[in-house]
């Protein structure tokens, strides 16, 4: 590991005037279980890091009269076994319990989990430059692909690997992002960002930025919501295929519905053709078929990654009905 500074800023406004006037490269630390990863084995490389434990404010679930708000730093452990978490959003639950292994829920948190780094396996090679990493080529396009993206490529064929975000997305989740010029709010949809506007990076964060906390609006009457993640392994493993659905049920039919997918795009992937598909009719599998069906007309599989189309049917079936039940 090359060696690297350390700073403990005391406040949000500290650590953004930090962030906003170091200027050799810097990375945030939560609970370390991505980056210590990446500055291990060289993939990053920064002259400073900023620790956000002692940051004041950052963890923390709080009720508010419109919602619920997360701090970044809290931990993916308090996430899951919050009570209004369970209450309230029981598909944020399942995400998180989903995610990882306990030890790692012990220590990472919402923030990390949010702004983690791709885990392409190109990428993860720190003898690897590929376009991501400044370079010219993605390996992955005509190399190994099976677990790369299906949607939303081009450039990149990564995966947005988080399971909270598509939940989160679903559930209308907005992000606040602490900046030097003081706090700004964004639909969590639109933190993320294609590797088409910047390859280098899966967000909007621009230097001197962090992710504060991010908000849940309140239930609406009749809402439901499911969160279903398909792995290939039975134990820890990084979704497939996941889908977050929420939406407002009434006699077996979605008056509002959202479909967020994990695991096959660069970014939390939204299928509006899916929602709109399945949006005002009553639920059935025939019907789920047809979203599908309409929603993968925009997917572009790569060689080895074509079953992730399946996948899609299986875990949105699955999510569905769940939510519809
Ligand atoms: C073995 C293993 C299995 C895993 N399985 C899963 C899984 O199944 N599903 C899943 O979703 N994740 C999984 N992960 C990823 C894990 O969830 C994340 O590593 C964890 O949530 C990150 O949280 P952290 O606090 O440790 O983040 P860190 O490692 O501290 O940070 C991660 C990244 O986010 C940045 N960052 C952190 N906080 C902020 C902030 N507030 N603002 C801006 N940037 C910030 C950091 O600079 C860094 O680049 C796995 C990780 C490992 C090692
Ligand atoms: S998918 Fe992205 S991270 Fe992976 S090799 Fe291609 S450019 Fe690099």
């Amino acid at each position: 590991m090359r060696e690297f500074k350390i700073a403990q800023p005391r406040t949000a406004d500290e650590l953004a005037a930090l962030l906003a006037e170091t200027k050799e490269p810097v990375a945030m630390m939560a609970g370390g279980t991505d980056l210590i990863d990446e500055l291990k084995s060289g993939v990053a490389t920064v002259g400073l890091v900023a620790d956000l434990q002692a940051v004041a404010g950052l963890a923390g679930i709080v009720p508010e009269k419109d919602g619920l708000r997360i701090g970044a730093m809290t931990r993916i452990v308090d996430l899951a076994e919050d009570a209004a978490v369970a209450r309230d959003y029981p598909s944020l639950r399942q995400a998180a319990l989903s995610l990882a292994t306990p030890q790692l829920r012990n220590v990472g948190t919402v923030g990390g989990n949010l702004c983690q780094r791709p885990r392409c396996w190109y990428y993860r090679d720190p003898q690897v430059v590929c376009r991501k990493k400044g370079g010219f080529n993605c390996y992955a396009f005509q190399g190994r692909n099976k677990y790369h993206a299906i949607f939303g490529g081009g450039s990149c064929y990564i995966v947005y690997p988080s399971d909270l975000a598509p939940a989160l997305i679903s559930l209308g989740a907005k992000a606040t992002i602490g900046t030097a010029k003081g706090d700004k709010v964004v639909p969590l949809e639109q933190f993320y960002a294609l590797p088409e506007i910047d390859v280098g990076r899966e967000n909007i964060l621009d230097k001197g930025q962090f992710l504060k906390n991010v908000r849940v609006p309140a239930p609406k009457a009749g809402q439901k919501a499911a969160y279903v993640k398909l792995k290939e392994r039975g134990t820890w493993d990084f979704a497939l295929v996941s889908a977050a659905v929420a939406g407002v049920v009434q006699g077996g039919v979605f008056a509002e519905i959202s479909v967020v997918l994990g695991g096959v795009a660069p970014i939390p992937w939204r299928l509006r053709k899916a929602e709109d598909a399945l949006r005002g009719k009553p639920v059935s599998e025939a019907l789920i078929r047809q979203a599908v069906d309409e929603a993968l007309k925009d997917a572009s599989p790569l060689r080895e990654n074509g079953y992730k189309a399946d996948l899609v049917f299986a875990a949105l079936k699955e999510a569905v009905l769940a939510a519809a039940a």
